[in-house]
This record gives C-alpha cells, sequence and structure tokens, in this order.
C-alpha cells in the first residue's frame, strides 16, 4: 500500500530534514515535488492543491521550536495534513458500523469485480469473529448465478449462513426474504450482497433503489477497487447520488497502487474508508485508520514523535513563563484574550472555571459569569481594536482611547469598562491565586 507515494515523499523529506537551515524557498520548492509526488499517485488535482496549501500556511505561521529543524517541522505538518484529509472529524471508530437494533441491515453495493462478495464475506467473518454476531448473508445478483453460489462457498467456509438461494426470484423478494429470515432467526445482521456492472448505469441504479427502499439498510458500504485511483472516487460520487452510501471499502489495497483512492475519497466524497481489503483471504480486511495511514505514507515516525514531543516542551514553557507573570500579578489584556479564546474551546466562562479546584462558586460571583460564545467573540473584538501598547498596558485606556476602541469593533464603551473590569478582577484572582499555591494547580487543568 501506498509504496511508491511512500518513496517518493520520503525522497523529498530526507532531503529537507537533512538541512539545517531552510528558505522559504526550500519549503517551496519541497512542496511542488510533494504535490507532483501526489499527483502521480492520482490523488485530484484540486486535493492535491488544497493539500501544500494548507500545509504552506501552517508552516509559515508555525511557532519555531528550538529542538527541531524546519525540515522535521515541515514533515510533522505534512503528516498532520495527511491525517486531516484522510479522516473526517466526526468518524470516530473507524471499524465500527451502524448495527444496533437487530437484525441490522448492511447493504453492500459496487461494480462488478471491485471485490464487493469477497468482502461481505470478509466483513460477515470479522463481524462474528470480532463482536460476536450473528450474521445471514444474502446474494441479490440475480444476473450471475455463480454470484450466488460464490457467496454461499464463501459462508461455508468462514461459517457464517447464508440465505437459501431460490431460483426465479428478483432481488426485492429477496432482500425481503432476507429481512423476513434474519428476524426469525435471531440473526443481530443481514448483509445484502448487491448485483453489480461493469460500468454505472441506470438499470443497476434503479435495482440498488429498490432494494435500499425495502431493505432501509443501517449502512451502505460502497466496494471499491483502489487501484483505479479517481475513478474509484467517481464511482463512489456516482452511488452516493444516487443510494446515498454511508462508507467505502478499498479493496487491493495490497497492491502497488497508487493510493490516490484513499487521498481523495474523503475530500471529494465526505464519506469515510471504513475498511480497506489487504488481499484475496478472507481475514485480509482491515479497518482503515487514517493516523497509521499517513505513518505509513510518510514512514517517518520518529520526526514525527520527535516533533510532538518539542512541541509539549515548548507548550510548557510557555505555559510556565505565562504563570510566573500571573503570579506577580501582570495579567494584560492579551492573556485575557487568550483566556477568552480557551474559554470558547472550553464551552464558555463556567465551563472553564468548574474545571479549576475551588473556582466553580468564585465564576458565578465574577460579572463575566455566564457568559456565552457570542460575547466572548465581542469581547475579543475589543482586544483586537486596541494597540499593542495598549493590550500590554490596559491602565492606559482613558476616555478617547476607549471611544476609538469600542467604535473600532462596534460596541459600546460601556461593554470595553465590562471587559476592563472583569480583566483587573481575573489579575487581582490570579494574584491571590499564586500566593497560595492553587494557580500552578489550577493552569495544570488548563493546559
Ligand atoms: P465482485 O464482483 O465485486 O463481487 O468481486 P469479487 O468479490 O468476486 O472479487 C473479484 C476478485 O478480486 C476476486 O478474485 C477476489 O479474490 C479479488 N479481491 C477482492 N478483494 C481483494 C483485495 O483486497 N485484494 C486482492 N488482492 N484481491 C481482492
Amino acid at each position: 500500500m501506498f509504496e511508491n507515494l511512500s518513496e517518493r515523499l520520503g525522497g523529498v523529506f530526507d532531503r529537507l530534514t537533512k538541512q539545517g537551515a531552510l528558505s522559504e524557498d526550500d519549503v517551496r520548492t519541497a512542496l511542488r515535488e510533494v504535490r507532483v509526488a501526489l499527483l502521480e499517485a492520482d490523488v485530484s488535482l484540486p486535493v492535491a492543491r488544497n493539500f501544500i496549501k494548507a500545509v504552506e500556511k501552517k508552516a509559515t505561521g508555525a511557532a519555531v521550536t528550538k529542538s527541531v529543524t524546519p525540515g522535521q517541522q515541515v514533515v510533522k505538518i505534512v503528516h498532520d495534513e495527511l491525517i486531516a484529509v484522510l479522516a473526517g472529524e466526526e468518524d470516530g471508530d473507524p471499524g465500527k458500523l451502524r448495527i444496533d437494533s437487530p437484525p441490522a441491515p448492511i447493504l453492500m453495493v459496487g461494480l462488478q469485480g471491485g471485490g464487493k462478495t469477497t468482502t461481505t464475506a470478509k466483513l460477515a467473518k470479522r463481524l462474528k469473529e470480532r463482536d460476536g454476531k450473528k450474521v445471514l448473508m444474502a446474494s441479490l445478483d440475480v444476473n450471475r448465478p455463480a454470484a450466488m453460489e460464490q457467496l454461499q462457498i464463501l459462508g461455508t467456509q468462514i461459517g457464517v449462513d447464508t440465505l437459501p438461494i431460490v431460483k426465479g426470484e428478483d432481488p426485492v423478494a429477496i432482500a425481503k426474504r432476507a429481512k423476513t429470515q434474519a428476524g426469525m432467526g435471531g440473526y443481530d445482521v443481514y448483509m445484502l450482497d448487491t448485483a453489480g456492472r461493469l460500468s454505472i448505469d441506470d438499470e443497476l441504479m434503479a435495482q440498488v433503489e429498490a432494494v435500499r427502499d425495502v431493505a432501509n439498510p443501517r449502512e451502505t458500504l460502497l466496494v471499491v477497487d483502489g487501484l483505479t485511483g479517481q475513478d474509484a472516487v467517481h464511482t463512489a460520487e456516482n452511488f452516493d447520488t444516487r443510494i446515498g452510501i454511508t462508507g467505502v471499502v478499498l479493496t487491493r489495497m495490497d497492491g502497488d497502487g497508487r493510493g490516490g483512492a484513499a487521498l481523495s475519497m474523503r475530500a471529494i466524497t465526505g464519506k469515510p474508508i471504513k475498511f480497506v481489503g489487504l488481499g484475496e483471504k478472507m481475514d485480509a480486511l482491515e479497518t482503515f485508520e487514517p493516523d497509521r495511514v499517513a505513518g505509513r505514507i510518510l514512514g517517518m515516525g520518529d520526526i514525527v514523535a520527535l516533533v510532538e514531543k518539542a512541541q509539549q516542551t515548548l507548550e510548557a514553557e510557555q505555559a510556565e513563563r505565562m504563570m510566573k507573570r500571573f503570579q506577580k500579578g501582570q495579567f494584560n489584556m492579551n492573556d485575557l484574550k487568550t483566556q477568552l479564546e480557551q474559554m470558547i474551546k472550553m464551552g464558555g466562562m463556567e465551563g472553564m472555571m468548574s474545571m479549576m479546584p475551588g473556582m466553580g462558586k468564585m465564576a458565578k460571583q465574577m460579572d463575566g459569569a455566564g457568559i456565552d460564545d457570542r460575547m466572548l467573540r465581542q469581547q475579543i473584538a475589543l482586544i483586537q481594536s486596541m494597540t499593542k501598547k495598549e493590550r500590554a498596558n490596559p491602565q492606559i485606556l482613558q476616555a478617547s482611547r476607549k471611544k476609538r476602541i469600542a467604535k473600532g469593533s462596534g460596541m459600546e464603551v460601556s461593554d470595553l469598562n465590562k471587559l476592563l473590569k472583569m480583566q483587573r478582577q481575573m489579575s487581582d484572582m490570579m494574584k491571590k491565586m499564586g500566593k497560595g499555591g492553587m494557580l500552578k494547580q489550577a493552569m495544570k487543568g488548563m493546559f
């Protein structure tokens, strides 16, 4: 899987990480090579372009960490970005299918020869062995009797029941019979292996639609040949538009395929790759785990780990410096802004305070308690309207400056006064807490 791409990227980054100092040009040249490598792996052009853009943006904005070289830092950024294109935000566990409320139907769709029947059996075996599910498989491929027999043979091989074949039945009738049998037989899951065609045609789609409508599947998995690159992505788009798919299984990822399908799939179709097929054997099915796949593509785990560690150290150092200032009661508008941003992340003022020992009550008494997201953003806007000097020394804010700031952020002076009061209260509080050693403890929970 991904050998060619991996080799190409390896070459680029080996050169990059060996250099001590890097100019912007070095990075740009390296990224140009990455882009070519992606395109050669048959990653779609917009995906490759966005990928490079995202990496470039992060590379220029990255905090410089002393103990790693810029090249190593670029590797880490590329690694993180690979995970981002491979994964969706809300995917959760890739191997987890929605198969509660038995009998749960899983609809298997795809083109002929993509590996649909093989994958149906592989997945049935996995559900049986790993999840302890009782599974029933049914072939709906009335056009190719051999396909029905193939599933039956595989079923016997893996010890999973198949729906008895009844000659002359149409796919919808088979789906209904599977549903009844699954209900009566106490099955947890029933899998419907639909017919495929060599290419997408209306008849195929109409048939799958009809089956979908009677089965009402919990999961509709598209099985596509990973070796077909962008074609696999187009197939997925087509099936998703007509049928609505919940996930993708990429087969033949054991081959020396170019891997582009895996990289483009999520970005273009918005659907997660749930599994990859890694051979003809019944246990050659793996869950698709973006971080592991990204690691495999880059093959630079050591560097990624090194940069992660350096980043953690840097953050710890920053937190330590910040704490020292807070203890002295130095809590300016930049600090407040950081805190406000943190609060948005943590679900408001009370959310944050409740995480700090002994602070729950204090949070309720403070003026800022109960403020929502919108208000936090308005407060951040106020701080953004201040000059650098004003942010560092909020005590210099007199009437005319206040008016300017309020105007600049579309707020009232009274809003700004509230913000200033909050900053003073926080500053006092930090100082008090610093004396009792409470601050150190509280900050542990925050970073
Ligand atoms: P269907 O027409 O979509 O049902 O495709 P089949 O399940 O019959 O598979 C077609 C061929 O591809 C068979 O020879 C399978 O053994 C093979 N195949 C399926 N998945 C994989 C895979 O992940 N890797 C490899 N190397 N071969 C596979």
